[in-house]
């Protein structure tokens, strides 16, 4: 397997050259050359490993696919020490809860739990294996790596708990001093491993990311100091996320002639682009749903063809704050593939156009159409107000609290269920960790994982420094022995 840029970059590179690299050197993203096919017998197979094995055993059969450069009986290790019942507090690892909604008849609405992790959000499914992997191929190359970052909440302590502890790695994590939600800053600032640095900003977070982003085009800084990051246009975050995908898939069917349909809380298109891989290799998807909230990017392409950044001053803070995004990092990948991967015109759209006039238009492209009749792609939009009443119906009919995020992937679900077709709403964060509008919503606070109690009064290790890039610099350089 070889993986390919989608700005038409001449090398061709595998699994474990790309695991410590960002984007392609013209800028693309990476993406295999093709997407292996699951054949009737295989998807059997996998439905099977799932039954008997479970999670870890299919995510080492999934990822194999993909990875020829890690023999087999690493990956398959390293996939078992990423995918516990101790880090995941549940034997299925995603288990299925099925949803009483107002959905039309026939149309079996559940959620698909990958908040479960240690720090109660989905992106700990991808980087629990990537903090494993990162520290399994520094060792074999014998290298360090110093994983600088800008964090509003779930990615840093997602990031944070996947590598603490480990060997070769060191993470410096900027946050805006004072914006994060008590219960996030406990949750990352309690930790006090060595190899973790939390570093609170006197500014916002687009300060924190202007900072990670004048640091990491000091060139020479960057390889003196073998700085790296973890975002989400990470290939092996992707690949760890398709195998949810299939978890889902075997959960809610029967037998493999059945389809299923996926809603799934979007930002950077990080979480659906695994979908899409997973659908794009063979797996029974009927739909996927791309659901935004009010900064709705996302779901104005899809309906028109537009799609249109927006600058920092318009993107909106909103009670789903994960979903704040103004440009999706990872939609590249989808647009390469729907203009039947012409390198060329992607470079054309990503670079030049959104460059120059900060949008493109692909209205009056005929493979435009193919988003929803060939890729199966839907979208939809919820507001506060959705997302307060979606709270309520779901807490008033299941007694179950669904989260922000959740909320807006139900909401935007349930008027495209299909009957026969069950709908798996991809659940991506716990409640716990936006408190302040679930009160809003049910008038008491979310049950907190006994786990995370009392954690606001634990010890704290966090470095207040101000907006400066120097003095990020001159911090890394005295944390780097
Ligand atoms: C990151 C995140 C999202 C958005 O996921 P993308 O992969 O960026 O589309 C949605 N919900 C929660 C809770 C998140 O942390």
């Amino acid at each position: 397997m070889r993986y390919l840029s989608t700005r038409g970059h001449a090398d061709r590179k595998r699994f474990c050259e790309i695991l410590l690299e960002g984007l392609a050197p013209d800028g693309g993203l990476y993406l295999p050359e093709t997407y292996p096919q699951i054949s009737s017998v295989q998807l059997a197979h996998l439905r099977q490993v799932w039954k008997t094995q479970g999670y870890a055993a299919l995510a080492f059969e999934v990822l194999s696919l993909y990875v020829d450069d890690i023999p087999a009986s690493d990956l398959r290790a390293l996939c078992e020490k990423s995918y516990t019942e101790a880090s995941f507090g549940t034997p299925e690892i995603v288990p299925l809860k099925p949803l009483k909604t107002k959905a039309v008849a026939g149309a079996q609405v559940s959620l698909e739990a990958l908040s479960n992790g240690p720090t109660l959000a989905f992106k700990d499914m991808a980087m629990q294996l990537l903090g494993n992997l990162f520290e399994y191929e520094l060792a074999r190359r014998n290298a360090e790596l110093n994983i600088l970052g800008a964090t509003s909440g779930d990615t840093g302590s997602a990031a944070e708990y996947a590598m603490r502890g480990k060997k070769g790695v060191r993470v410096f994590m900027t946050s805006p001093l004072g914006r994060m939600s008590p219960f996030q800053q406990a949750q990352m600032f309690s930790l006090l491993d060595e190899n973790i640095h939390n570093i609170a900003i006197e500014g916002v977070f687009d300060d924190c990311q202007d900072i990670v982003k004048a640091v990491s085009n000091d060139l020479e800084f960057k390889r003196k100091y073998k700085i790296g990051t973890v975002n989400s246009i990470n290939w092996a975050r992707l690949l760890a996320q398709v195998v949810y995908y299939f978890a889902g898939y075997f959960q809610a069917t029967q037998n493999d002639t059945q389809k299923v349909s996926f809603s799934v809380p979007s930002g950077n298109f990080g979480n659906v682009c695994a979908g899409h891989v997973a659908r794009m290799m063979g797996l029974p998807i009927e739909q996927l749903i791309v659901a935004t909230n009010e900064n709705d990017v996302l779901d104005e392409f899809f309906r028109t063809g537009v799609y249109r950044v927006r600058g920092t001053a318009d993107t909106h803070e909103t009670s789903s704050p994960s979903m704040d995004i103004s440009k999706a990092s990872n939609f590249e990948r989808f647009v390469f593939d729907l203009l039947n991967r012409d390198a060329a015109r992607t470079k054309n759209l990503f670079f030049d156009q959104l460059n120059q006039k900060g949008q493109f238009d692909l209205g009056q492209e005929p493979l435009f159409s193919t988003a929803k009749t060939k890729y199966g792609f839907l979208s939809g939009k919820s507001t506060h107000a959705d997302r307060l009443q979606t709270i309520q119906e779901v807490f008033a009919n299941n007694q179950i609290m669904i989260d922000t995020h959740t909320a807006d992937g139900l909401k935007v679900a349930v008027p495209l269920a299909k009957p026969g077709v069950p709908m798996l709403v991809l659940e991506t964060a716990l409640p716990i960790k936006f408190a302040a509008t679930l009160v809003e919503a049910l008038g008491r606070e979310p049950d907190r994982p006994a786990k995370f109690e009392g954690i606001e009064a634990l010890p704290k290790k966090v470095k207040v420094l101000p907006m400066s890039a120097v003095a990020i610099k001159t911090y890394i350089a005295q944390h780097c022995n």
